[in-house]
């Protein structure tokens, strides 16, 4: 009865997606595009901002240039450093009420996916004022949104481009998926100047994020001819320079593919929604902290091993669309040598494998919540049961 219901949600969902109006961004690329963009701003006639950011890119100066192209511009701004990871309510409300009063008429979000969605919703919530609990779900807000300009500073969200934004209930520590055309920045800076400060740790677990999105929306059932082609340019990408970007922050032609490599996985799931790996990932951010591209990382390979025949023609072609098919064999056996180059490169990069704090008593809360979340927004290739979540949570315990 359940899967019925799942699949009638699926259905629902795909079509959701593929009907929400959506505007279309002005993009910005290439070193010191954020400069250009602040430029934009000026052109376009705004006198006073809100930067939104958090303190750690503040006081490290990743802002300066930013901030004096706008002094330049005779642009005036305040700024909201408040947003942490995984941002919740509180924050959303604090940067708005600074909006407000500040009197500023627009947005420049500044860091990581966690700036980015908190600047979407806090934009959201300037002109639909409300209870921030209800903008949950996937479904169009009345107003469109305080003009906003992101600017992303780790490479693996995709957020500068996706109708969605992920906010804490910082009551009951779940994370709130929104999903709204309006929610989509006017303009975006992909800047890989501004990612060369991330440390191995980050840039490797942001680079498998944008892989996971890539590849949980080429297997989804809502994928389709436009969403493949953004899903395989982001998974060629990540496979060519992740490890590269990893090895030395500063090689800025790796930086710049990942930072595509962000966007088209942002692109790709956009149109199509994830799977169980997100679904799985935000309950180990919930319950343990895990940063959000750790989580990925942590069941990425063994969601797509527990999935089995379903997904293994899709896997294949994902083998050979990074090179390491060899000839002969089966779809079984390259969709094999697909999972074991995902795990290769998240063994190379040393990322964590086990959350730290989960426990035996959070199966269950992580098994419902899971199977809840994926039934409700995802259109996952095949449903799983209980046993097989507990089964891909239990090997992450400690
Ligand atoms: P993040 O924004 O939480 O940042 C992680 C850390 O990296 C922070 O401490 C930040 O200060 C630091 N950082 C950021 N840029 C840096 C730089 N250039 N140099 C040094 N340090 C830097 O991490 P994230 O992975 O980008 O974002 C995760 C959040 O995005 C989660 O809340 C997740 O749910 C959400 N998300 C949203 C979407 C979407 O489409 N809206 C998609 C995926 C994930």
């Amino acid at each position: 009865m359940k899967i019925l219901y799942y699949k009638m949600r699926a259905v629902a969902v795909t079509w959701l997606l593929r009907l929400m109006p959506r505007q279309a961004p002005m993009i910005f690329k290439g070193a010191n595009s954020s400069l250009a963009l602040c430029e934009q701003v000026a052109v376009l006639g705004y006198q006073k901002v809100l930067i939104v950011t958090d303190n750690f890119l503040y006081t490290s100066g990743l802002l300066d240039k930013i901030i004096s192209t706008l002094e330049e511009n005779n642009v005036r701004f305040a700024v909201y450093d408040g947003v942490l990871p995984d941002p919740t309510f509180d924050q959303v409300q604090a940067a708005e009420k600074k909006l407000r009063e500040e009197n500023c008429e627009a947005i420049i979000a500044v860091g990581g996916g966690s700036v980015l969605d908190a600047a979407k919703m806090t934009a959201m919530l300037r002109t639909n004022p409300g209870d921030l609990a209800s903008f949950t779900g996937i479904r169009p807000s009345k107003n469109a949104g305080t003009p906003l300009f992101a600017i992303p500073t780790t490479a693996g969200t995709g957020s500068e481009i996706t109708l969605a934004a992920v906010i804490t209930d910082p009551i009951s520590h779940m994370k709130m998926p929104i999903g709204d055309g309006k929610l989509i920045p006017r303009y975006i800076a992909l800047d890989a100047e501004l990612m060369r400060t991330m440390p191995p740790s980050i840039t490797a677990a942001t680079g498998m994020d944008a892989l996971t999105h890539a590849v949980e929306s080429y297997l989804s059932k809502a994928s389709h001819k436009a969403s493949e082609e953004h899903a395989f340019a982001a998974i060629k990408l990540v496979f060519k320079y992740l490890l590269r970007a990893f090895d030395n922050g500063d090689d800025l032609v790796a930086r710049d593919a990942m930072a595509q490599a962000s966007f088209y996985g942002g692109a790709a799931f956009d149109k199509t929604s994830v799977g169980y790996v997100h679904g799985i990932a935000h309950q180990l951010g919930r319950l343990c902290g895990t940063p959000h591209g750790n989580a990925n990382a942590m069941v990425l390979p063994e969601v797509l091993l527990a999935y089995g025949d379903c997904v293994h023609s899709k896997l294949a072609n994902l083998a050979k669309l990074i090179g390491i098919e060899q000839t002969n064999h089966t779809e079984a056996e390259l969709a094999q040598q697909f999972i074991q180059a995902v795990i290769d490169m998240r063994k190379q990069m040393d990322l964590p494998l086990k959350p730290q704090g989960l426990k035996e008593s959070h199966i269950p809360d992580v098994v419902k919540e899971a199977l809840a979340e994926a039934g409700s927004l995802y259109p996952v290739p095949r449903y799983m049961s209980k046993k097989e979540i507990a089964d891909l949570v239990r090997p992450l315990l400690a």
